[in-house]
Formats: C-alpha cells, sequence, structure tokens
C-alpha cells in the first residue's frame, strides 16, 4: 500500500523487511511506535518514544535496521532520533559514534515463540499481584509529629486520589530510621484499602535494579529481546509505584534509562509516583539530571529527627500495639536519650521487653540505662561540624572569625574546604547543612569543595598528610 507521503512509504517499506527478520512480538513492541518523520537526501529522522528506547534500538536492531536502511534509501543512508522528553519537547541523536556499535555483529536470529515474562502472566488483562507491603507499616501505627506533618499529610491525600493529587510524584527523603519506608508503605496500604482494584507495587531500588539486570542479561545471553520489553510491560501497568531507596541507582546507568522510560510512562498516564532517599535531588550523585528534574515535579518532604513529645508517643503507641506495660520515667528516659534514629529508639524498648520476658528481669530503670549506653554513642564524644571547624582552625592556626569571613585568601579558602570534606565524611549532616555551619554557603559550595579536597588528595603527598593529621586528632582527641 502507497501514500502521498514518501517517507511513510519508504519507511513501510523498511517495516516490511524488519517484520520478515524478526520475531512478531520484538518487532510490534519495539518498531511499532516508531514514527518516521523526514526524509531528506539520504538522511532518515524517526521519532522514538524515549531515550531508552533509541538505546535500546541501538544495542539491539541496529545491525539489521542499517541493512534495511541501506537497502531502501541507499549506501550514504544516516539515521536521526528525534526523542520525546517532554510534550513538544525534542532532541535530536544520531547513532554513536557514526558507526553502530554492534553493526559487525550478525543479527541473532529469535525465532518466533514466545518464551514468557517472569513478570506478566499472558492473557491476563488486570495484574494481580503481591504489593508487597507489610500491614504493620500503615497509617494508623505512624505517629504524626512536626517532623513528618508534610509528608503524612501529602500520603493521605494521595491515598485519597493516587495520581490525581499535584503530588506527584511524591519524593520522600530524610536520615536512616526516620520512617521513609514506614510512610511510604502506609500510602499504599491506604490506596489499597480504599481502591482495592488499584495496582500498587512497593519495590526496592536494589530489587528493582536486579530485575532490569536480570531482563537486560537474559536478552543478552538468549538472543531474546522479550524480557527487556517485559519488565518495562510490567511497570507500565502499575496504579502506583513505590520505589525506596532511590540513592542505590547512583551509577547505573541503564536501570535510570529503564526507570526514566516508566516514570515517564506512568506520570503521563496519570498514575502515582512515591519514591524515597537518604538525600534531597539536589544532593544526590551519581543520578542522571533528567531524572532529577522529574523528582523535583511533585513535593519534596522531609522526614526530620522527631521532637521529645513525638519520640514518647511513639514508645507510648508501640507499647500499646505489644500489650506490655512500662513506667513512665523509664520511657521518658528512653525518649530523652535516643534523639535521631526511631529505628534505635525502637531498638532500645524491644530489648527492654525482651529482656523483661526472656530473662524474667523486671524493667528498670538501671536495665534501661544499661541498654541506651550500649546503642546511644556519648554525644561529648560525637564528631560535629563544629568540632571539625575547632580542629580545623587549631591545626592551621586560623581564628575562628578570620575562618568564617568572607576572605577569598588560598589558604583560609582552602582550610574550609578542608572542614567541608571531613565534615561530609566524619558526619552525617547534609551538605546544606554542612554549608550553612562553615560561613553560610550553599550545598553546591560544599559539593565543590569535596571534590576539590579529594583531587588534591590523591595527587599531593603533602596536602594528604595534613588533612589525615586533622582526621586523627579528631578520631582521638587528647
Ligand atoms: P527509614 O526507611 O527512613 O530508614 P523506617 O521507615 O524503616 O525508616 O523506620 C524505622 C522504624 O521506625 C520502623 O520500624 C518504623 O515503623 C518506625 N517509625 C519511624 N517513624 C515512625 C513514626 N512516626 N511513628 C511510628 N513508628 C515510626
Ligand atoms: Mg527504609
Amino acid at each position: 500500500m502507497t501514500s502521498d507521503n514518501p517517507v511513510i512509504d519508504v519507511w513501510n517499506r523498511c517495516l516490511e523487511i524488519l517484520r520478515d527478520n524478526l520475531n512478531e512480538e520484538s518487532f510490534k513492541t519495539w518498531f511499532g511506535p516508531i514514527k518516521p518523520i523526514a526524509l531528506d537526501a539520504q538522511r532518515l529522522t524517526i521519532e522514538v518514544p524515549s531515550d531508552f528506547w533509541r538505546e535500546y534500538i541501538e544495542e539491539h536492531f541496529i545491525g539489521i535496521l542499517s541493512k534495511v536502511l541501506r537497502r531502501e534509501i541507499g549506501p550514504g543512508v544516516s539515521l536521526v532520533y528525534k526523542v520525546r522528553i517532554l510534550d513538544d519537547i525534542y532532541v535530536e541523536e544520531r547513532p554513536k559514534g557514526g558507526k553502530p556499535r554492534n553493526a559487525e555483529i550478525p543479527f541473532p536470529d529469535m525465532g518466533d515463540h514466545y518464551t514468557g515474562s517472569p513478570y506478566v502472566i499472558p492473557g491476563l488483562r488486570k495484574l494481580n499481584i503481591d504489593p508487597c507491603l507489610n500491614p504493620i507499616y500503615n497509617f494508623e501505627n505512624f505517629i504524626e509529629g512536626s517532623c513528618n506533618r508534610l509528608g503524612r499529610s501529602a500520603g493521605e491525600s494521595i491515598a485519597a486520589n493516587p495520581g490525581r493529587s499535584t503530588f506527584n510524584p511524591l519524593f520522600i527523603y530524610g536520615g536512616p530510621g526516620l520512617g521513609k519506608t514506614h510512610l511510604a508503605q502506609a500510602i499504599g496500604i491506604a490506596v489499597k484499602a480504599r481502591f482495592p482494584e488499584k495496582v500498587v507495587l512497593y519495590v526496592s531500588a536494589n530489587t528493582f535494579q536486579n530485575q532490569y539486570m536480570n531482563a537486560a542479561c537474559s536478552a543478552k545471553s538468549a538472543n531474546n529481546g522479550n524480557k527487556v520489553a517485559d519488565f518495562l510491560r510490567f511497570y507500565q501497568l502499575i496504579d502506583v509505584l513505590i520505589i525506596d531507596d532511590v540513592q542505590d541507582f547512583a551509577e547505573k546507568k541503564g536501570t535510570q534509562g529503564a526507570f526514566f522510560h516508566i516514570f515517564n510512562y506512568l506520570h503521563q498516564s496519570g498514575k502515582q509516583l512515591i519514591l524515597t532517599s537518604d538525600k534531597p535531588p539536589v544532593e544526590l550523585q551519581g543520578l542522571d539530571q533528567r531524572l532529577l528534574s522529574r523528582f523535583k515535579w511533585g513535593l519534596n518532604a522531609e522526614l526530620l529527627p522527631p521532637a521529645y513529645e513525638t519520640r514518647l508517643a511513639i514508645l507510648q503507641a508501640k507499647c500499646a500495639r505489644e500489650g506490655v506495660t512500662i513506667s513512665d520515667d523509664v520511657l521518658a528516659f528512653v525518649a530523652q536519650s535516643v534523639k535521631t534514629n526511631v529505628r534505635e529508639l525502637e531498638g532500645i524498648l524491644y530489648s527492654l521487653i525482651a529482656n523483661a520476658t526472656f530473662n524474667k528481669q523486671e524493667i528498670t530503670m538501671e536495665l534501661a540505662q544499661r541498654l541506651v549506653d550500649r546503642v546511644v554513642t556519648d554525644p561529648k564524644s560525637e564528631i560535629t561540624v563544629g568540632k571539625i571547624q575547632e580542629a580545623v582552625c587549631n591545626y592551621f592556626n586560623i581564628s575562628d572569625d578570620v575562618f568564617l569571613s568572607k576572605t577569598r585568601k588560598r589558604e583560609i579558602v582552602q582550610a574550609r574546604q578542608i572542614a567541608m570534606y571531613l565534615s561530609r565524611s566524619l558526619t552525617k549532616t547534609s551538605l546544606s547543612s554542612i554549608g550553612a555551619q562553615l560561613g553560610g554557603k550553599d550545598h553546591a559550595t560544599v559539593l565543590h569543595a569535596c571534590n576539590t579536597v579529594s583531587d588534591l588528595m590523591d595527587t599531593d603527598r603533602s596536602f594528604r598528610g595534613f588533612v589525615h593529621d586533622i582526621e586523627r586528632q579528631l578520631n582521638s582527641p587528647e
């Protein structure tokens, strides 16, 4: 069949040959959505749905595609991809390095049998999958405080209206043990309770990464492109996707590409994304800029360490749930002692209960004291940004005023950079908070300082000596 449009005619002829040489499933999945855009001399431009798509075509089909294009268009043919990034915004890319990466590898014969997928049961319209939610991590058990109010109320409004609220994606971040996993799961549980037909899935970034790698590796070894396509299709069927600890995607380029594709698809289809991370998007390293910018589209909600009243309320709620009675002063003492991590707070409570039950000990103040001492480090010996500043100033003999002043003198700038570097490696303080404490700098300045110091340490032995000396002093004061 011919049309009035020569580009479409040429592309249709290419498709016919491709269809004859690929298995039906791969052909439909990967070539169905491609649109021919222009043919200018021997330059063919095609539109592909995402950058991941382009990479996939390049990786798996460029051998056969270039043969077909040479045959239908001519030996000097070149190919340009047009990739849609956002509605109406495109980038153009040529195949990398001029020469297709695996052009010399003969295109594998994939046969036409469908091997099935570990993720989707063929013929099943609506997915009935285990959402991987722990029923304990619900909203009722998640004690509210000013430390988590924003995230919690955003979560509740998502649960009432998944995908349709303005909080898409909801990006929950905060330090370890502050309730990110609990809150993210609570949203999933509430959605399932209200809308049982919705497909909800909780998955850690590591599991997602393993699934993707399995699919990609088996696609390579078995010459079967279906696995990655199955993986993508499976994730595209989800209504509420919760990915925990996205900082673990750092430096995993292939996984990030797949996730980017899934993110765009779900977001554009009005599906809900909930992500958690140990850092805000601006501080995540090793993640693609295009992903980071999407993380900022919806709402970024920080979970902060809970205040004393919230810590006490968490302990009381857990005692009530476990059916144990612990005296008020013991609970108050525990709440007072563990300040920065709810997991540790809980840990002490459960050790108290276990000691009382198994060792038949009474839950006394002494027992609580002993357990707390084991878990909580003495705040006096803890390294803080303030102590690092003090050590750096002493070492280089600089006064605090000069250190914190606006001076750009080289030695002072370098001392500040060392303090930033050490604060990052020896404390859990966020980059923005380090910057604020060391002369009102922003997180980018701190990041730059850390990179400068670590470069200098690699190349300059005496500089490395200074940093190590200060670090030793901090680790063993006196
Ligand atoms: P994260 O994922 O941030 O490291 P988790 O969600 O695993 O932290 O929380 C650690 C533990 O603390 C979990 O057992 C969780 O139930 C509990 N927890 C955290 N925040 C709260 C809260 N606000 N109310 C009750 N329990 C909490
Ligand atoms: Mg977690």
